[in-house]
């Protein structure tokens, strides 16, 4: 830290990514992005005449995009807002309905962005326990005065609301914005987006990183009233008008046009899912019911970092976080079945390794 840094920053705790090792290679199975390309047509679209185009300025707009992400989810353009990956869209969520002496409420075991903004922007925010076995009680969301944020499926428990339940949590909370964060929806959920039509509270973020096979790309996107939208675009014309650049805009128009392929690949990252789920209840693994592309597991007696740091020997990258609740767990992505073959076979070596080393 410098001597510079302005005081209501020096006790900000930055978010910590995944890891991206460049030593070797790893089967990296601890950022959950997608083990399959971009479909072909985002290929095609990303040509030699529009990379010289670099040289210009992007459609600040994004009207293309938001015109094929309008009517894949049967909306207008003015109900979409699009961005630099969806922790922009998060990042602006909060500075726009709890920024500067607002306050937001989220869930004690989530994605660890949501304090990381609240702390960023001065927002006084209060943590919900979950449930022993993880649940999100909904009622525990009602009459909330406070931008309500939860991840649904919720990471990195998978663990997913019904749209009812979605539903109660916005009906309770007229006064304030609902967000609910739909990073992983593509993994078998139901997106509560069509609920926005009802509800002038409601915020649904997405994601092109995790179902769509982008997250090299940055984009995310956000469906919600037109007036949620259009406070959005105060806050991005006012940061970074061209936040999203010329090739990722056409990357993800090309992708919102390719459903046929992303579903087919989605299907088969479930099934893998829960062929990988099987096979580790069967090595004595507790497992939970994920609605992701990720399996959150636990071994009784042994502890997560010493898994993940086995593994990591082996070349396998998987997330472990250190926070007490959940340091028992590790949080592994599903890639392909020969992927999760080999990871299936390392704890098998492991906990042969372990009882040799007791
Ligand atoms: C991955 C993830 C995001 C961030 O996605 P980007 O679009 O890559 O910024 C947001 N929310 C949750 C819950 C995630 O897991």
């Amino acid at each position: 830290m410098s001597r510079f840094l302005n005081a209501c920053y020096q006790g900000l705790e930055a978010y910590v990514p995944g890891e991206q090792p460049t030593d070797m290679a790893y089967i990296k199975l601890n950022t959950n992005e997608s083990p399959f390309p971009p479909s072909d047509a985002v290929i095609a679209a990303v040509t030699k005449e529009e990379t010289e185009k670099l040289r210009l300025y992007p459609d600040p707009e994004c009207g293309a995009l938001r015109d094929a992400l309008a009517e894949s989810f049967h909306t207008s353009r003015e109900n979409i807002f699009v961005s630099n990956g969806s922790d922009d869209i998060l990042n602006f969520a909060f500075m726009a309905f709890a920024g500067l002496g607002g306050k937001a409420v989220f869930p004690s075991i989530t994605y660890g962005f949501y304090k990381v903004f609240s702390q960023l922007h001065g927002i006084d925010y209060e943590t919900i326990s979950l449930n022993k076995d993880f649940t999100i009680s909904p009622e525990d969301y009602y009459h909330k005065n406070a931008l309500v944020v939860i991840a649904n499926p919720n990471a990195p428990t998978g663990l997913m609301l019904s749209t009812e339940q979605v539903e109660a949590i916005v009906k309770n909370n007229p006064d304030n914005v609902v967000l609910i964060d739909e990073a992983y929806i593509d993994f078998g959920g139901t997106s509560c987006a069509p609920l926005v039509s009802k509800y002038d509270n409601l915020l649904v973020v997405q994601t092109f990183s995790k179902s769509r096979s982008l997250a090299g790309a940055r984009l995310g996107f956000a469906v919600g009233n037109k007036d949620l939208i259009a406070d959005l675009e105060k806050i991005k014309y006012s940061t970074n008008p061209y936040s999203i650049n010329r090739l990722s805009l056409l990357a993800g128009a090309a992708a919102v046009n390719s459903p046929a392929y992303y579903k087919e690949k989605c299907g088969e990252i479930v099934k893998v899912r829960e062929f990988a789920k099987a096979e580790l209840k069967k090595q004595g693994f507790f497992v939970t019911d994920s609605a992701a592309n990720f399996l959150f597991v636990k071994k009784r007696g042994v502890s997560g970092e010493y898994i993940y740091r086995k593994l990591r020997e082996k070349g396998i990258l998987v997330r472990h976080f250190n926070t007490p609740e959940i340091a028992d767990f590790n949080r592994i992505t599903v890639g392909t079945k020969e992927q999760m073959n080999a990871l299936i076979e390392a704890l098998k070596t492991i906990e042969k390794e372990s009882q040799v080393e007791q």
